[in-house]
């Protein structure tokens, strides 16, 4: 998948709108990480990953990407929609009883594009982890992408897995936060501040790159 930066720029517009549709018709979501991250998904699915259609859950010699920060839904569906996983019509039964589309994404709807539950926080780095390894086994080439809140680094379990990753040398995965320095209950920084993050991921043995407010971990 490589699309243009004008087709970029024009679908994240219209994810963005589909954002604010999908949130505002149920008065429920969380748009706030979904509007910050959409260019980080457009860009994903329209010009860095490599990935077919018809989707398949094990996508074997295909990238993947894990979202950990569940909540931000509505950007990860619309975007599925948008790069033809799923229709698009299906984007209107966000967060509704029986839909595909629930507020946090699970697997047992089966649908297309999503890998993993996620929602409860902390955990995506550790199943990216997994799949990357078994890419390993497989002999698979491929990479393994995964995104992370700022705010979720506080749960304990990020820490073990990027502890695991540098000892066991997953280098085929490349990790993002959303380094917006907010969560839920205020700023991370009055929270449970996360210090110098900088330091302590290149601590744990990541390459780290900064780009505005995202982070990108390289093994
Ligand atoms: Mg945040």
């Amino acid at each position: 998948m490589s699309k243009s930066i004008e087709e970029l720029k024009t679908l994240t517009t219209q994810i963005r709108r589909d954002i604010l549709r999908m949130v505002h018709a149920v008065n429920s979501g969380h748009p706030g990480g979904s509007l910050g991250c959409t260019e980080f998904f457009t860009a994903l699915y329209g010009k860095v990953m490599n990935y077919k259609l018809p989707f398949t859950m094990e996508g074997k010699n295909e990238d993947h990407f894990y979202l950990s920060n569940g909540h931000i839904s509505p950007v990860f569906y619309s975007t599925l929609a948008r790069f033809g996983f799923f229709p698009v019509e299906e984007l209107s039964t966000f967060r509704k009883l029986d839909s595909r589309l629930q507020g946090h994404p699970t697997t047992h709807e089966g649908l297309p594009g999503i890998r993993i539950a996620s929602g409860s926080l902390g955990q995506g780095l550790s199943v990216a982890l997994g799949v990357a390894q078994g890419k390993k086994l497989d002999d698979d080439q491929s990479l393994v992408y995964s995104l992370h809140g700022d705010g979720e680094l506080q749960e304990g379990q990020i820490w073990e897995a990027l502890m695991y990753a540098s000892a066991k040398k997953v280098d085929n995965i490349i990790s993002t936060i959303d380094y917006n320095g907010r969560q839920i209950d205020g700023d991370t920084d009055d929270v449970l501040s996360l210090g110098n993050l900088h330091a302590k991921l290149e601590a744990f043995g990541w390459i780290v790159l900064e780009e505005k407010m995202v982070m990108i971990l390289k093994l």
